[in-house]
């Protein structure tokens, strides 16, 4: 089992940020800025490229209500969800990561 549905199951403890019947939004362990939420649905799906549409739907309603519960919905933040190898995924369980909480910076190389 993942370390995600472990965290679902409630074999791994989390900090939780926001939970109904079908997500769970938690703090991420190593924040990368003072906000960082993992937001991620209750069923297994290995990474967006597979996530149904309609999943997708409820999971944009719960990440607009997360961001409103974390109190950064004026002042903006960056959603990102990694994919795959290139895309820098290393848990393979959807997640979207909420930053925010501070100027995150510009996507450059
Ligand atoms: P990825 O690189 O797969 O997009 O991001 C995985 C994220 O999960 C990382 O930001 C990492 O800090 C976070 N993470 C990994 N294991 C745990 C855990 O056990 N608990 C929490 N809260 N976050 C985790
Ligand atoms: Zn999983």
């Amino acid at each position: 089992m993942c370390i995600f549905c472990k965290i679902v199951n409630g074999e791994i403890p989390n900090q939780t940020v926001l939970e109904d019947e079908n997500f769970l939004a938690f703090n991420d362990i190593n924040p990368a800025r003072k906000v960082h939420v993992l937001v991620i649905p209750k069923v297994h799906y290995d990474s967006f490229d597979v996530i149904p549409p309609k999943i997708m739907a409820g999971m944009t309603e719960f990440i607009h209500k997360v961001v409103s519960k974390v109190g950064i919905k004026e002042s903006g933040y960056r959603l990102i969800t990694n994919i795959g190898s290139d895309g820098g995924q290393e848990v393979p369980h959807l997640h979207f990561h909420i930053l925010g909480g501070e100027p995150v910076g510009k996507l450059v190389r």
